[in-house]
C-alpha cells in the first residue's frame, strides 16, 4: 500500500550472493564427478554432519518428511500401534506418522516453551504407544529430559522432529543426539537449507543405521538383492555439495540470529506482546523469532501493509485439521495448543537480517499499538 519498507520474513538470496563461488565450485565437482546419487559427496556430508550433531551415524535421505517416515519404519511401526506428539507443529509430523499405517496421539503443549509438555505425554500413553515424538519448535529443545524418563520407564523410543533445529542445544548436547533417532530437513529456509528439498537422520544406534541405509535404497542388501521393503528417498549429491560449503557457517548464522533476538527482546517490551524466555540450559537456534501478540491478525496485517513480511506458524493445529477427522479430535481438546495458534506471529528473522530492518520491524510494532490501544474494560 505505497509503503517502501520490503522487510521479508526470510531472504535466501542474500546468503547465496555472498556463497556463490563455493556453491558453483561445489556442485561442478560434483557435475564432474560422474556420481550423483550415494556417491561420495553424500558420504562427506553425512560424515560431517554427524559430527557436528554428535552421533555416530547420519543418514541422508530426500526430505524431513521422509526422515520422520524413515525413522517410524526402521522401529517397524504400522498399523494398529500409536504414536505421540505435539498438535502444534508442521503438517509433515503428523503425516508422516500416518503414511506408516499408525495412529497419531497428541498431547497438549507447554505455554511457555510451545514444545510437547511432558505431563500431557504421561497421559495418553498406552499399550500401542511404539514412539514418542518430540517437536523441537521454533529452534527451541522440547524437555528432553522429562521426555526422556518417561520413555524409559515405558521402553519407549523417542525420535526428535529437529527439522526446525540445526544447532540447537539442551545442556550443551545437539538436537538430534539425545532420542534414539533425530530427524532433519534441509528445506530451503530451514537453518541449514539445501536448494531444493533434503533430510537426514542422525542415531548413536549401529543396527538402527544400518535398517535406515537399506530403507532409504528400495531395501536392497546388494544390487537387486532384498530383505526388506524400502523405497526410493536418497539425499542428493549436489544438494550434500552445497550443504558441505554450508554447514562451516551454521554456529555463525544461529548466534547472529541469537543477536536479532536479543535485540527485538529488548525493543518490543509492550504489554500487548508477550516473549517467551529461553529457560536456562537451552539454547535456541531461533529457526524463528515469535511474538504472541494481542489483536494479532490486525497486528500482521498492519505489517503486511507497510510491507513488512510476518507470518503465523501454525494457525490450525494439528488435530483441527480436516485431515485428521478420522482421528476423532475435536475442538476444546489441546487448549494451549489452540490458544497458541490464535496468538502468535513469526517476526522476520534470518542471518542477513540487518539492525536497520529490525529497527523499522520494531517501530511499526510500536505504531499498531500506540494507534490501538486496547482501553481496559
Ligand atoms: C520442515 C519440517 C518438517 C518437514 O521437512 P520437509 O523437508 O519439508 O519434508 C518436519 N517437521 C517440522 C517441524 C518441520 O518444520
Amino acid at each position: 500500500m505505497g509503503s517502501q519498507n520490503k522487510i521479508e520474513r526470510s531472504n535466501l538470496t542474500r546468503q547465496v550472493d555472498m556463497l556463490l563461488p563455493q556453491l558453483l565450485e561445489a556442485v561442478t565437482a560434483v557435475l564432474k564427478s560422474g556420481k550423483y546419487v550415494l556417491g561420495e559427496t553424500l558420504k562427506t556430508f553425512e560424515e560431517s554432519f554427524a559430527e557436528y550433531v554428535g552421533t555416530k551415524y547420519a543418514v541422508g535421505v530426500a526430505s524431513g518428511t521422509e526422515a520422520l517416515y524413515l525413522s517410524l519404519r526402521a522401529l517397524d511401526i504400522g498399523a494398529g500401534d500409536e504414536v505421540v506428539t505435539t498438535p502444534f507443529t508442521a503438517v509433515p509430523t503428523i503425516s508422516a506418522i500416518v503414511m506408516t499405517g499408525a495412529q497419531p496421539v497428541f498431547a497438549d503443549i507447554d505455554p511457555i516453551t510451545f514444545t510437547i509438555a511432558p505431563k500431557s505425554i504421561n497421559a495418553v500413553i498406552s499399550s500401542r504407544t511404539k514412539a514418542i515424538i518430540p517437536v523441537h519448535l521454533y529452534g527451541l529443545m522440547a524437555d528432553m529430559d522429562a521426555i526422556s524418563d518417561i520413555a524409559e520407564q515405558h521402553a519407549i523410543p523417542v525420535i526428535e522432529d529437529a527439522a526446525q533445529a540445526h544447532g540447537s542445544q539442551l545442556h550443551g548436547r545437539h538436537a538430534g543426539s539425545i532420542g534414539l533417532m533425530g530427524c532433519f530437513s534441509f528445506y530451503p529456509t530451514k537453518n541449514l537449507g539445501g536448494f531444493g528439498d533434503g533430510g537426514l537422520i542422525t542415531t548413536n544406534n549401529e543396527k538402527i543405521a544400518e535398517k535406515l541405509f537399506l530403507l532409504r535404497n528400495y531395501g536392497q542388501t546388494s544390487p537387486y538383492t532384498t530383505t526388506i521393503n524400502g523405497i526410493n528417498t536418497r539425499l542428493d549429491d549436489i544438494q550434500a555439495a552445497m550443504l558441505l560449503v554450508k554447514l562451516p557457517y551454521l554456529d555463525k548464522w544461529n548466534q547472529r540470529r541469537q543477536e536479532i533476538a536479543e535485540i527485538y527482546h529488548q525493543k518490543l517490551i509492550i504489554p500487548e506482546i508477550e516473549i517467551s524466555i529461553i529457560p536456562e540450559g537451552y539454547k535456541s537456534n531461533y529457526h524463528v523469532f515469535v511474538i504472541r501478540a494481542k489483536q494479532r491478525d490486525e497486528l500482521w496485517n498492519y505489517l503486511e501493509d507497510n510491507g513488512i513480511q510476518a507470518n503465523v506458524y501454525y494457525p490450525l493445529p494439528g488435530h483441527l485439521q480436516e485431515s485428521n477427522i478420522h482421528l476423532g479430535y475435536s475442538k476444546g481438546d489441546f487448549p494451549i495448543a489452540e490458544e497458541a495458534s490464535g496468538n502468535v506471529l513469526a517476526l522476520p528473522m534470518f542471518p542477513e537480517l540487518s539492525n536497520e530492518e529490525i529497527d523499522i520491524v520494531v517501530e511499526y510494532i510500536h505504531k499498531f499499538y500506540a494507534i490501538n490501544k486496547i482501553i481496559p474494560e
